[in-house]
């Protein structure tokens, strides 16, 4: 299994997460939502062979952490993932709104200069921004929506521009989200949980609650489990290996999650 979007490091205890997913055998994106907790994050999940921890910066946190922009140019060179970086356009985050075009610009921008990254990106009422944000950068790399929430309008535009998308129960447990899902293109979905932020059986879900998504995926794609499960393998496989990334650092690391290869 798959938890492309888990913020780790804001469980009690993210080393017993961690030791739990090897155990089971799930490939987890721990992301950050700052730099400073990346450094610390990583330091703590690095052993763990299925784990890969991801340098962020939240859109929320725009307003106080930008001058983490600094700690995030520095870090980049070793991370080939990044997340969690986005734009939020709730009402409650429209008052910082430039620092979050400033910061998410300043992310893409960074990673085009590193030669491309894998991202995972919040798009909260912030799809078309999002989208806007990314074509200017073309060579940033690889976008996944986590947690698409926009219209069937915006998901065609990001379809069109290449994103994939991360997906999770809270999306397949309501009618939109699994409209939308049934729209994604089969070979660009994953999975996630979210948690600890997303609720998942009235608690905090955990990545192994992602059971429950592949189940209802293989609903929605009208397979049997097996392959739906095998189908969102494929998927990160083809993610990680098609990818182009200039770091040059990146594939001598010992190997964990999938990499993101050298190609071509
Ligand atoms: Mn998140």
């Amino acid at each position: 299994m798959i938890d492309f979007h888990c913020h780790v490091d804001l469980y009690s205890d993210p080393q017993n997460i961690a030791r739990q997913c090897e155990e089971r055998g799930i490939y987890v994106l721990s992301v950050t939502n700052t730099p400073s907790a990346w450094e610390h994050t990583d330091r703590l999940l690095n052993g763990y062979k299925r784990v890969r921890t991801a340098l962020g910066i939240h859109p929320q946190l725009a307003k106080e952490r930008k001058s983490e922009l600094g700690l995030f140019r520095r870090l980049l060179p070793r991370v080939p993932y990044v997340g969690e970086v986005g734009l939020d356009g709730s009402t409650q985050c429209l008052g910082y709104w430039e620092d979050q075009l400033t910061v998410f610009n300043a992310v893409l921008e960074m990673c085009e200069g590193e030669g491309g990254r894998i991202l995972s990106i919040h798009s909260r009422r912030a799809v078309s921004a999002v989208l806007s944000a990314l074509s200017a950068h073309p060579k940033a790399g690889t976008a996944v929506l986590h947690w698409f929430s926009g219209s069937f309008r915006e998901l065609h535009r990001a379809i069109d521009s290449g994103c994939w998308f991360s997906v999770n129960e809270a999306m397949l447990n309501s009618t939109k989200g699994r409209a939308l899902v049934t729209q994604m293109p089969k070979d660009r979905v994953l999975t996630e949980s979210d948690g600890p932020f997303a609720l998942a059986k009235g608690r905090a879900a955990l990545p192994w609650d992602i059971a429950d998504a592949v189940r209802a995926i293989a609903t929605i794609w009208e397979v049997a489990l097996e392959a739906a499960e095998g189908q969102l393998l494929s998927n990160l496989r083809a993610l990680v290996s098609d990818y182009r990334v200039g770091a040059a650092d990146v594939t001598a690391e010992p190997p964990k999650m999938p990499l993101p290869g050298r190609s071509k």
